[in-house]
């Protein structure tokens, strides 16, 4: 068939059938359509949606482009995690050894950031040695072993997501539900794991700026999930503030330490990514069947966690991947960057709204984050934040803590996250951290 038939079907607002939209990604894959014929089918798409089955259809579609992991052989349940991408959000690198250590097998895939939303692998890379390119076949090795492997994203896994996913960014059609729904999910099928948790971000910092986005996001996920017959479980959570203390690659890593040790001292933002950790890791717990409810798989993940049974996995993990320094002996070993400086805070209240959005893109013009996708990273900078919304704060008192290169940059940043902050001067409630649970 001509692809052209295919862009004036979805012109004309036509469903498509299972073997138009296999055409369509195995042309994106291996280079056979060209970008203008598949950006006309992107727009097209984009103005008249596509409907369940074929998005049902494309998820399968797209993660048959390329190879899919068969991870026959490793100990059940297979489970993958996935967020839809946040500000300060570290949450993989406590989540995985945590799951590892009470018996879940996780082989990840985990990306690059771009724009304010970080990536899990750009943090990994803050650790020396660390190697996020491992082979499919090292990937089973590894989680044969120690239960988990992670590594960033390989060509061959969904190629025609890369291909279509690089044209969206530039033809103004990332935001369409059903092409988001598809992308996710042909990448975590193709990545062969049985329970699927997905935490779907929520606010300022995260793709999805209100509720309503981000259920309809929610009920595409679940629903092509489903039909495609992964056990899928899926939390909304709060992304108006950032998630934890830290923001950045190397101090995202530290503050991940810091929950695995058990620092006894966790700041209250480090508290609250910590009680983000234990609460998702119930869900997976229980989603996975490994437990019969969620309150044992929350005693199972608290156990884990406090015996350091999870700090153990984790510094397994590391070592396993090529980690020339154990960070939690030398914690020095991570980047840093050369200039710190507190901002205190001015006035008197409540704090009533620290928007993620604004740090995270200061972070970004630190130079922690990608403007371009070949951007190169400066992974020791970043803000540190010393409060939650709904604190109460006294003048003079540390807010946030600015990582940079240098002077100039860091007044840069400190004038950008000064619009970041406001302060009540009554009373404001704490923001609950999950909105919802399926
Ligand atoms: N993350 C993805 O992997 N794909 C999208 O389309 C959006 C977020």
């Amino acid at each position: 068939m001509d692809f052209q038939e295919i862009i004036a079907a979805k012109r004309d607002g036509r469903e498509h059938s299972a073997e138009e939209l296999s055409l369509l990604a195995k042309g994106a894959a291996d280079g056979s359509i060209p970008d203008y014929q598949l950006a006309a089918w992107l727009m097209a798409a984009y103005l008249n949606p596509l409907a369940s089955q074929e998005t049902t259809d494309l998820t399968c579609a797209m993660a048959d482009s390329g190879e899919r992991m068969d991870l026959t052989g490793l100990p059940k349940p297979w489970v993958d995690k996935h967020s839809t991408g946040g500000v300060g959000d570290k949450t993989s690198l406590v989540l995985l050894p945590l799951l590892a250590a009470c018996g879940l097998t996780i082989v990840k895939m985990s990306g690059r950031g771009l724009g304010i939303t970080g990536g899990t692998v750009d943090k990994l890379s803050s650790i020396p040695g660390f190697r996020t390119d491992l082979s499919p076949e090292e990937l089973k090795a590894q989680a044969r072993q120690i239960g988990l492997a992670l590594t960033g994203q390989t060509p061959n896994l969904a190629p025609a997501d890369k291909a279509l996913y690089a044209l969206r960014d530039v033809t103004a059609t990332v935001s369409s539900m059903p092409l988001i729904v598809s992308s996710i999910l042909s990448k975590k099928l193709a990545g062969g794991a049985e329970t699927i948790v997905l935490d779907v971000k929520c606010g300022s910092g995260a793709f999805m700026k209100t509720f309503e986005d981000a259920k309809h996001l929610a009920d595409g996920l679940l629903e092509t999930g489903t039909a495609l017959g992964l056990n899928v479980r899926l939390a909304i959570t709060d992304m108006d503030q950032p998630l934890g203390s830290a923001v950045g690659n190397a101090l995202e890593v530290a503050e991940a330490i810091r929950v695995l040790t058990q620092d006894s001292a966790l700041p209250g933002p480090t508290a609250r990514f910590r009680k983000l950790c234990l609460d998702l890791g119930a869900h997976t717990l229980h989603a996975s069947g490994l437990v019969q409810s969620e309150e044992e798989g929350r005693r199972l993940a608290d156990a884990n966690l406090l015996s350091g049974r999870a700090m153990e996995r984790a510094k397994s993990w590391f070592a396993a991947q090529g980690a020339t320094a154990d960070i939690f002996e030398n914690p020095r070993a991570l980047p840093r960057a050369a200039v710190q400086e507190e901002m205190l805070v001015d006035a008197q209240g409540w704090l009533k709204r620290l928007d993620a959005e604004i740090v995270g893109q200061a972070v970004v013009d630190l130079g922690g984050g990608r403007k371009e996708k070949d951007d190169k990273l400066d992974l020791g900078v970043g803000v540190e934040i010393h409060a939650v919304v709904g604190d109460q704060l006294e003048v003079g008192q540390p807010l946030l803590t600015i990582h940079a290169r240098s002077r100039e940059e860091l007044d840069q940043a400190r004038l950008a996250l000064t619009t970041a902050v406001e302060i009540s001067p009554s009373a404001v409630p704490a923001t609950p951290l999950i909105l919802s649970v399926r």
